[in-house]
This record gives structure tokens, C-alpha cells and sequence, in this order.
């Protein structure tokens, strides 16, 4: 074998595969198909460290999002990620929603998230006098990260340790062979080559199932098929960014995908307001402008709780595709993260479905690749 381990993907995930896997005595191998690292889903989210709150308890996003929250402040405190634990309100704008709010606190709770204070109507004013709401839990370990930096120290981290990189090359094969894996790649330039690899880890984000199709596994029977779905953002103007200081998020939709629109900070203090959820009806749609029209329904919504805010100062920004194993009309889906051994295919790790909290949890992803190939005595 050429290289002992391959990684597929630089995103957040592949790169702190990367960070734990490198060692002096060991040839680890990155490659990312854009030009540069974390340029997809990785820089395209609300930046926020999560706390755990709302995770099926015993699933494997409740787990390591804690264990990843935890490691993250850590790994940010120690190597100057710029970061900020800026605490965050879910806020529920009337009775029903009030009811709701219990069932997120026993989720935390079951999840074994430390800090969440209840709220009463002036105990929201109090910390957030410009929003409304009946009630809220607080979660003062909630915060938010620089995606790019945390990319590029963990990056640092795994070429200290030996680690090498191969930028706008494509994974385009993957056949197994006697003891490992055949990697074959295409530049953009057009040219194709190919390694032997002892172990592959797919963190290629939204083409992750199809890199698990190219092993050989058929997506829809393992349930790895991916539904992505769209979130677009607004930036609110200058002037109201400064009127909220912490995140606040609405009490999450009965119906539909995610958290529901919310308000972050990045850390210069600009405000934005999303993402909302739509299912892309064709994976290779890209990313087409945000449709204005949008920017009265994302009113509509946010003026409940932040009812200072007018059409204005709402601008189309941004928006990220989520690489959920979720489909229309289906239930919440966890992280698949998967030594498929049990397949046949020692060696293959695939780590699929990573939507939020994905970036919180980059580094307990890592940790537990880490620990399943370790288990099977692969490294
Ligand atoms: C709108 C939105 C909001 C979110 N908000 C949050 C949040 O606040 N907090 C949080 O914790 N998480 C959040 N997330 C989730 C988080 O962004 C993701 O879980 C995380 O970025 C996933 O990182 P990744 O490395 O798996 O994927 P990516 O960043 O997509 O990286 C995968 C990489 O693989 C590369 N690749 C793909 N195919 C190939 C191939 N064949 N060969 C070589 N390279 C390939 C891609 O170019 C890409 O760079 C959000 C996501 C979205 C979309």
C-alpha cells in the first residue's frame, strides 16, 4: 500500500480526521476537490456551537454533539480559534410553544447538557430587552466559532503530525482490493491517477453517499442516501444587529426540518437572520440566488420575536445546503459514522449525514473514526 490512510473530503469533518489520525509513522492522505479547504457546507452554516439540546437521547448527534462541544471550546481556548461562548435563548412566542419548551429541557437534560435556565417572560426581557417572548431557556454554554480558522488550525494540527494534502482533486473510483482500497482520482485539469490506500475515511459532505456507492454499497438499502436541503440567511442591517447580544431561536417547528429561523452573531456582531429549510429537488441544483420575494416571509416570522425589525433591514446573504439523511415527510435522522467491516469492506470508514451539529462536533466525530478503526485493529 501507498498510503495507510486516505480521507476524502476536506471539510471540518475530513480535516479533523486528519488532526487525530496523523502520526510521524503513519502516511495520511487528504484530498479535496475545490482549491482550497472548508469551502462548502463548512463555511456555509450559522457558526454555532451547540450545545446538545435538541438531540434524540442515545442517538450518536446527542453524544458527540456534547463531546464535541466540550473538546471544541477546548481545542479553540488552547490553539487562539477565535471563538465566543455567548450563551442563546430558544424563545417561545405563545402558550403552545411554552408547553414545548419542557420537552427540549428533558432532552438536554437526558443528554447530559450542564447549564439551561428557565425563563419567564421578564426574565427574557431582562437579558434581551429588545426581544419578546412568554418564556425561554437560556443555555449559556451555547456559542459561536470562526469555521474558516478552526479549519485551518486543525489543519496545522494534522500536518505537524505528518499529514499531506491534495487540493482540487476529485475522488472519482474506489475498488477494493487484497488488503485495502484503490483510489482514483481526477484532476481539474483532467488528468486521472490512482493509489492504494490501507484505510479510506469518506468525509466528502454532500457527495458522501456517493462515495459510499462507489465502494460498492447500495445507498438505499444502508439508508444512506442523502436529501439535501437548502438554508438561506439574511443579514439585518447595521444599525439593529446591535439590539440583541445573544443567539435566540424560535421554538422549533412542529413540522419540517431544523431549528427554525433564528438570530446569530458572527463575531464581528453582525446579525443575520436563518436558514430556513427546503428540500432540493435535484442534487446538482448548485446554489442559485436567494429569492427576494423570501425576505417577507422571514419577516413575517421573526417580527414575533423581534418585533423592531421592518422590511429593510432585512438583505438577502447567504445560504448552505444541509447533507441530511432526512427525507421529505420523514423523521429526524442521525450521523452515520460507520467502520463497514460488518459489509465486507474492512478499512472503509464512511461518515455520512452530517448536518448540524456537525460542526460542533468535528472533533468527536474524529475521536470516534478514530476509536472504530482502532477497535478493529485497523490502526
Ligand atoms: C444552513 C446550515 C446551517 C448549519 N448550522 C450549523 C451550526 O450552527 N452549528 C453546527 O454545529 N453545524 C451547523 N451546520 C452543519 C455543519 O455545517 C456541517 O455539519 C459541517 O460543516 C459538515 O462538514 P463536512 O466536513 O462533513 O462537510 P463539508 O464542509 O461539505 O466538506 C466535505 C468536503 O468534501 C469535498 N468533496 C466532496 N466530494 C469529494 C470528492 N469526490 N473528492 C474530493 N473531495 C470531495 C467537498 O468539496 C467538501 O469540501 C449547518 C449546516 C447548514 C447547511
Amino acid at each position: 500500500m501507498d498510503i495507510d490512510v486516505t480521507i476524502v473530503g476536506g471539510g471540518v469533518v475530513g480535516v479533523a480526521v486528519a488532526a487525530a489520525l496523523a502520526r510521524p509513522e503513519r502516511v495520511v492522505l487528504l484530498i479535496e476537490r475545490n482549491a482550497r479547504l472548508g469551502l462548502e457546507t463548512t463555511s456555509r452554516n450559522s457558526g454555532v456551537i451547540h450545545a446538545g439540546l435538541y438531540y434524540a437521547p442515545g442517538s450518536l448527534k446527542a453524544r458527540l454533539c456534547v463531546e464535541g462541544r466540550r473538546a471544541l471550546y477546548r481545542f479553540c481556548e488552547e490553539r487562539g480559534v477565535p471563538h465566543r461562548r455567548l450563551g442563546k435563548l430558544i424563545v417561545a412566542a405563545d402558550d403552545e410553544e411554552a408547553l414545548r419548551l419542557e420537552a427540549i429541557r428533558e432532552r438536554a437534560r437526558a443528554n447530559g447538557v450542564e447549564r439551561l435556565d428557565v425563563l419567564d417572560a421578564r426574565g427574557v426581557v431582562a437579558l434581551e430587552p429588545k426581544v419578546r417572548g412568554l418564556a425561554a431557556l437560556h443555555s449559556p454554554d451555547t456559542g459561536i466559532v470562526d469555521a474558516l480558522a478552526l479549519v485551518a488550525a486543525l489543519w496545522r494540527e494534522a500536518q505537524d503530525g505528518g499529514a499531506e494534502v491534495v487540493l482540487g482533486t476529485e475522488v472519482v473510483g474506489l475498488d477494493w482490493i487484497a488488503g485495502g482500497w484503490r483510489v482514483t482520482s481526477a484532476t481539474q485539469g483532467g488528468g486521472i491517477s490512482a493509489h492504494e490506500s490501507r484505510i479510506v475515511v469518506n468525509a466528502a459532505g454532500l457527495a458522501s453517499d456517493r462515495i459510499a456507492a462507489l465502494a460498492g454499497i447500495d445507498v438505499d438499502a444502508a439508508g444512506y442516501r442523502l436529501h439535501p436541503i437548502r438554508g438561506d440567511y439574511f443579514s439585518i442591517a447595521r444599525a439593529k444587529s446591535a439590539r440583541v447580544s445573544r443567539l435566540v431561536y424560535p421554538v422549533p417547528p412542529a413540522v419540517g426540518h431544523g431549528l427554525g429561523v433564528h438570530w446569530t452573531l458572527d463575531l464581528e456582531g453582525r446579525a443575520r437572520l436563518g436558514p430556513d429549510a427546503t428540500w432540493l429537488a435535484r442534487r446538482d441544483e448548485g446554489l442559485p440566488p436567494i429569492d427576494a420575494a423570501k425576505r417577507a416571509r422571514f419577516l413575517d416570522g421573526a417580527r414575533r420575536l423581534f418585533p423592531f425589525l421592518e422590511l429593510d433591514d432585512l438583505t438577502p446573504e447567504s445560504s448552505g445546503i444541509r447533507p441530511s439523511r432526512r427525507a421529505p415527510g420523514a423523521g429526524e435522522q442521525d450521523f452515520v459514522v460507520a467502520h463497514e467491516e460488518v459489509r465486507g469492506l474492512p478499512g472503509l470508514v464512511n461518515v455520512i449525514g452530517i448536518d448540524s451539529p456537525g460542526l460542533t462536533a468535528c472533533l468527536a466525530i474524529a475521536a470516534e473514526v478514530r476509536a472504530q478503526l482502532a477497535v478493529a485493529g485497523r490502526i
